[in-house]
């Protein structure tokens, strides 16, 4: 399934936040979007991932049949993790199996899946702590344990390692990178670790002020972009 984000924009109030931003994700993809506080990632985000709608503009999910109704079904294979991960007050294990059960699976599957995911996220001796006990690093791995536990076609992760150390970082880089080639997830995700989108990402989107100035293969990004704006951005040279 290929996500097409077109011609998409939204205005806060009188603040223009996006501002005609188009692009296309294919299927099984890795997309990183970068780009400056304020340029608009997150709201593009929230709307790639159907949570918000935009003044005008559209994001289509797109198969081989045609576009894909925007129903339960389609909203069912999206996941999303926003900065402040919200967990509840329970154990990590009741966390993570929460988005199972409410597809009423069979407790013995939510028992296996429950522990394979922890385990991938190295969080097996923590499964009966309670979330809200957790230091930060193992609380945003249990937050993208209760993301991925469904199996989603399409990840969207809201800078998911900001203020992570490098071991916690590590584990969850592994994680994405293992779901996307190993099993053809497609990830769009903010960062403003530049190493790790020269890491993780096939393409690259440079956001700024509301548009889209560049999206392209990833080693052309940061190697030879086609503009200043996203020269300066990704050699941290936008002041001078
Ligand atoms: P980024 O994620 O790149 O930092 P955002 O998408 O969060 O940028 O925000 C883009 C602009 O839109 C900012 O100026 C922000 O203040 C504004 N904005 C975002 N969401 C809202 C909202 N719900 N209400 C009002 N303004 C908003
Ligand atoms: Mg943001």
């Amino acid at each position: 399934m290929d996500l097409i984000l077109k011609n998409i924009s939204r205005t806060y109030d009188d603040h223009v936040a996006l501002d005609d931003c188009s692009f296309f994700v294919r299927g099984g993809s890795f997309t990183m979007i970068i780009g400056p506080n304020g340029s608009g990632k997150s709201t593009l985000l929230r709307i790639a991932s159907l949570l918000e709608s935009p003044d005008t503009g559209e994001a289509i999910y797109h198969d081989n049949g045609g576009p894909i109704k925007r129903d339960i079904f389609l909203k069912r294979k999206i996941a999303v993790v926003l900065p402040g991960n919200s967990l509840f007050n329970d154990t990590v294990f009741n966390n993570v199996a929460y988005g199972l059960r409410v597809r009423d699976m069979n407790r013995h599957v939510v028992r296996e899946r429950v522990h394979d995911i922890l385990e991938r996220f190295q969080l097996s001796g923590k499964a009966y702590r309670n979330a809200l006990t957790l230091s930060s690093g193992e609380s945003q791995r249990t937050a993208l344990s209760r993301a991925l536990v469904t199996g989603p076609e399409y990840l969207f992760l809201d800078e998911p390692t900001a203020s992570l150390d490098p071991v916690n970082t590590e584990i969850i880089e592994k994680v994405l990178n293992d779901i996307v080639t190993g099993d053809g997830m497609t990830v769009v995700m903010i960062t403003h670790n530049m190493f790790q989108a020269r890491r993780l990402a096939d393409r690259v989107a440079f956001i700024y002020g509301g548009r889209v100035i560049e999206e392209a293969k990833s080693e052309k990004i940061f190697s030879s972009p086609r503009k200043d704006l996203t020269r300066g951005f990704v050699t941290g040279k936008m002041v001078w």
